[in-house]
């Protein structure tokens, strides 16, 4: 990039636009919508009660990152390993369902183990799965995907896993070996799998320890409750109001449609495309408890429909100081995608069905319950995917807006990832120390 007049411009203060701040050292606004920043790595905390939004557990699997955690961090990250289990057919097994059948209903874990012997020994098919439901029955069978992979993902994404690419899931669906799955089945434990084994997690003060930890370090200017209200690409200024902010370069970290909607000027064929990304939205409680937490384990995957829920968590487990003494912080990710129930039916069902899994013992154990929701949670690889964010990245870049994070680059990411993105973005545009700095 050659030298132009004004600042980077970082819009949005979740944890990629932090990282860029960061990383950039100087010479950077960044404009961040809400009053506080962290975007959604930030804790709630309500009578001595801590929530993320929803499981925020750190996997760090580069050494720079390690390295960086270290630094922000000094031995206020504690490794826990994972205990996630699946609740279905009234039982808890262990995660991943695929490779840990032991424990079903007998027929259940033959359907599923009889479908994945037929599957493996099948001869291997010409072409590639043309979408994500034939991705697992290819790899998991008829059984594991009617109990497990169809129903749960439906859920998650809030559509049939048919409208979904096969090419997303690679990195975060794990394959046993048929070996595994057979152990598995008859109750030998097969080793743990899957991008999540292990985590890291704030001793102290919940994810937003980590935001803090970052924000403290900033040393360029910050504008909390600011948003621009459009881009004027031709004069390359970001306008908020009447005021009017040359750029170099802008970093964007808010939803990639929203962006779009934010420039003048845009061909059809950009507004086109930027109209085909699709992201479900989530709804999900906070839940005090007034009793330790029953159950034992970090997370459990609910596939079943008539469970209101498809993950639910319990911070507590993963670190004490999520609840004061004597009680338990849960976080409960609600499937439901149209206008909510009546909230009465729905904490009824949701106890219902958190005391059959093992996290409360009597409906009030619930000291309270608080709903919250997540306007883009996850973007949705259908088939227009591909070619849809491909062509709004390149003609956002051409024009020195740089998408990043899990929303600005439309994609589907951890926070790590975010962070990274955050140091590489800062890395091209050429100030970016050579370490990290203290
Ligand atoms: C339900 C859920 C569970 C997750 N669990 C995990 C997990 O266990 N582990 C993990 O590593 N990752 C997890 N993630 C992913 C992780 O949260 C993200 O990858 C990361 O926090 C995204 O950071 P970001 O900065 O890219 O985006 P965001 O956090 O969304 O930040 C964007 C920021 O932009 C601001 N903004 C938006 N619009 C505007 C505007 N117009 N003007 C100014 N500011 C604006 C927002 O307020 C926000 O602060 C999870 C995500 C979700 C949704």
């Amino acid at each position: 990039m050659g030298a132009r007049a004004g600042r980077v411009v970082i819009l949005g203060g979740g944890l990629t636009g932090l990282s860029t701040a960061y990383h950039l050292r100087s010479g950077y606004l960044l404009l961040e919508r809400e009053e506080r920043l962290g975007g959604h790595a930030r804790t709630e905390e309500k009578q001595g009660f801590r929530f993320d939004q929803t499981g925020h557990w750190l996997h760090l699997r580069d050494p720079y990152m390690r390295q960086l955690a270290d630094r922000l961090l000094p031995r206020l990250l504690r490794p826990v390993d994972r205990r996630a289990r699946v609740f279905s057919h009234h039982v808890l097994t262990r995660y991943p369902f695929q490779a840990n059948l032991h424990g079903l209903p007998p027929a259940v874990a033959a359907e599923c183990l009889l479908g994945l012997i037929a599957t493996r020994t099948a001869p291997a098919p010409a072409e590639a799965p043309r979408d994500f439901e034939q991705y697992c029955l290819r790899h998991f069978g008829a059984g594991i995907s009617k109990h497990f992979m169809i129903p749960y993902n439906s859920k998650l994404y809030g559509v049939h896993p048919r409208e979904i690419t096969a090419e997303w899931c690679q990195r975060f669906v794990p394959i046993p070996s048929l070996e595994d799955a057979v152990r598995g089945a008859v109750g030998e434990r097969p080793p743990e799998m899957g991008y999540n084994v292990s985590f890291l997690y704030p001793r102290r003060g919940g994810i937003e320890t980590l935001t803090r930890a970052l924000v403290a370090r900033l040393r360029g200017e910050v504008r909390l409750r600011t948003e621009p209200t459009s881009i004027d690409l031709r004069r390359r200024e970001v306008v908020v109001g009447g005021e009017r902010i040359p750029y170099s370069a802008v970093v964007s970290t808010i939803a990639l449609p929203d962006l779009i909607g934010l420039c003048d000027n845009v061909p059809g064929d950009v507004r086109d495309a930027a109209r085909q990304l699709r992201c479900t939205s989530l709804r999900y409680l906070n839940v005090a408890l007034k009793r330790p937490p029953a159950a034992d384990f970090h997370w459990i995957y609910v596939p079943e429909e008539k469970h209101p829920f498809y993950r639910v968590g319990i911070y507590s487990n993963a670190a004490s100081s999520m609840a004061p003494a004597g009680g338990g912080s849960v976080y409960v990710e609600l499937a439901e995608r149209g206008p909510p129930p009546p909230r009465a039916r729905l904490l009824q069902q949701v106890a219902r069905g958190l005391r059959e899994a093992g996290v409360i013992e009597r409906p009030d154990d619930i000291l309270f319950a608080d709903l919250r929701e997540i306007r883009y949670a996850y973007v949705i690889f259908d088939h227009h995917y591909y070619a849809a964010t491909h062509l709004l990245r390149e003609w956002l870049e051409e024009r020195d807006l740089y998408p990043r994070g899990r929303y600005g680059y439309w994609t589907y990411n951890s926070m790590e990832d975010c962070i990274l993105a955050g140091r590489d973005v800062a890395r091209l545009l050429g100030r970016a120390a050579a370490g990290p700095s203290a």
